[in-house]
């Protein structure tokens, strides 16, 4: 069984972790390395591409890549979300 489409998309993943919405730069950023790291189906935006340029990028317990400063924000996406 293959999915359909030409391109490689993880459903699963997906589904476990939905963007946010009205996600803030560390939170899409955070996302969008781990969604580079588990499908395919689209790639970064410019924007993400260079928030990353140049940063050291933290990884957390889980594996997480995210930029620096605050916790994880695959791991405590609450710290991140907008009252
Ligand atoms: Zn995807
Ligand atoms: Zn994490």
């Amino acid at each position: 069984m293959r999915p359909d489409g030409s391109r490689k998309s993880n459903a699963v993943w997906h589904a476990r972790h939905e963007m946010p919405k009205n996600a803030s730069l560390p939170v899409r950023v955070a996302w969008h390395l781990a969604h580079t790291d588990h499908c395919g189906c689209r790639p970064m935006p410019d924007s993400v591409t260079r928030a990353i340029d140049g940063q050291p990028l933290r990884i957390c317990g889980r594996g997480h890549r995210s930029l620096p400063g605050g916790p994880c924000p695959m791991c405590w996406p609450g710290h991140y979300r907008k009252a």
